[in-house]
């Protein structure tokens, strides 16, 4: 713990959304004796039902090593499932197929199928277990304003502004703390839905996630535990508001039809959820006294699982480079931090946003060349190095990882 933690009166940083990268973001702050604010406009996931809800992550190796730094992987590990193979295939097409043995130096699973519901509550449980981590629920901000060494918050119902250095926005998609900052994103829409949905198989899924690339769009099987599955099926909006308020039954009979024998028989078991697909990189991750983090920074195509994983990397990066500074006594929000986190994020939330995009594109596109791209995906597949580079994107291992991204907590020093 840093030796000034005792001697700070209130928060520095005020995180605004307390999603899974809000809240592991103040996690890893309090680590490192960092104290925070986090408001959120919800209520606590603790008073949510504890039965699984149907909505699950799939979490690289390297993201799940930030949770077990910081002390929440194990109150997981019990509903985790381990994934040992991933395949990808296009219809007509060869599947490439990863497994342990192509992550060369460590081996391990190549992924994680993590509870979204158990998640929100672990994160939850942890942060109010934090005597460093304030929390302020049904809380919006209402108005920002950059006041000197510092920055003004407005929160809905108060009355006096809230000081701090710095203000993180990780309050998901539609993010106000980006609108408040002026941030402008690019992108498209994809004029799709992802239409979640959990089934059980009467096969064994043999702990691999599978993605078949239908002509209408990616269609995820992602094994989760007492061989049951979660479908990420992406669809035209149209047609997946339609799959969605279906009977179960006609449900089932429409997954059999385009499916085929793909996973054997299966049968739903729970609700199906629809989210609107988009592909938004914000121009900017920080503005004065200002960063953004999760789906407040940038939001992609679901195809591979990677919408998360993109914003665990932010935490990692963020709070090293706030420990940094902190550890040397500089000011919490000084530009030059902000701009080296978005300096440091932005290569690799481009390369994957755009590789998403491609991969939903090239597979949905006319027949010629979805068959050429099956045809590419067999190649791929055939040749042993090509197949191991895949794997360790998949698996999110980098050369030079953050602390956090190397399962190394701050306060072991
Ligand atoms: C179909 C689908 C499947 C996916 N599967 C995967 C997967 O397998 N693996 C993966 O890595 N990613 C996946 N993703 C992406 C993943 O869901 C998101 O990237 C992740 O939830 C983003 O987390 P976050 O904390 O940034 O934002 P959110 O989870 O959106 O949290 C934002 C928080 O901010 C709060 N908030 C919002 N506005 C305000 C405000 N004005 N004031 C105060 N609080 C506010 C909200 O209440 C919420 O608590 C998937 C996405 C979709 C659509």
């Amino acid at each position: 713990m840093s030796q000034r933690a005792n001697s700070r009166p209130k928060p520095e940083i005020c995180i605004v959304g307390a999603g899974p990268v809000g809240l592991t973001l103040a996690l890893a702050l309090a680590d490192a004796g960092i104290p925070c604010l986090v408001v959120d406009r919800g209520t606590a996931p603790m008073s949510q039902s504890t039965d699984f809800d149907g909505r699950a992550y799939s979490i690289s190796p390297s993201c799940w090593k930030i949770w077990q730094a910081l002390n929440v992987s194990d109150a997981l590990e019990a509903r985790t499932l381990r994934v040992t193979h991933i395949s990808a295939e296009s219809a007509g097409g060869h599947p490439i197929i990863f497994s342990e043995g192509d992550l060369e130096d460590e081996g391990g699973p190549l992924g994680y199928m993590v509870e979204a519901d158990l998640l929100s509550r672990t994160l939850y449980r942890r942060v109010t277990e934090q005597p460093l981590i304030t929390i302020k629920q049904k809380c919006t901000l209402s108005g920002i304003s950059v006041a000197g060494t510092g920055i003004d918050l407005k929160f809905s119902g108060e009355k006096t502004p809230t000081h701090v250095s710095l203000l993180v926005g990780c309050d998901g998609r539609e993010s106000t703390v980006r609108k408040q900052a002026g941030i402008h994103w690019f992108g498209h829409d994809y004029n799709a839905k992802g239409l979640v949905a959990t089934v059980a198989l009467e096969r064994p899924h043999e702990n691999a996630a599978r993605q078949s690339f239908l002509k209408s769009g990616p269609l995820a099987i992602l094994p989760l535990m007492n061989n049951m599955a979660n479908l990420v099926w992406t669809e035209h909006s149209d047609v997946a508001d339609v799959l969605s308020t279906m009977s179960d039954t006609d449900f089932e009979a429409e997954l059999a039809e385009r499916i085929g024998d793909f996973i054997g028989g299966f049968k739903l078991t729970g609700p199906r959820y629809t989210y609107p697909l988009t592909m938004r990189v914000a121009e900017n991750f920080h503005a004065d006294r200002i960063a953004i983090a999760g789906d407040s920074a940038h939001t992609i195509h679901p195809l591979a699982g990677q919408g998360l994983n993109l914003g665990l990397k932010d935490v990692a990066v963020m709070a090293e480079k706030i420990v940094e500074a902190d550890r040397v006594g500089l000011d919490l929000g000084a530009t030059d931090i902000l701009r080296a986190y978005d300096d440091a994020r932005r290569p690799d939330v481009l390369t994957t946003a755009f590789a998403m995009d491609g991969f939903d594109k090239l597979f949905s596109a006319a027949s010629p060349i979805r068959t050429l791209a099956a045809i590419g995906m067999g190649i791929v597949g055939d040749i042993k190095p090509a197949r191991q580079f895949l794997a360790r994107q998949t698996s999110g291992e980098q050369g030079d990882a953050p602390r956090l991204m190397r399962g190394k907590a701050f306060s072991l020093g």
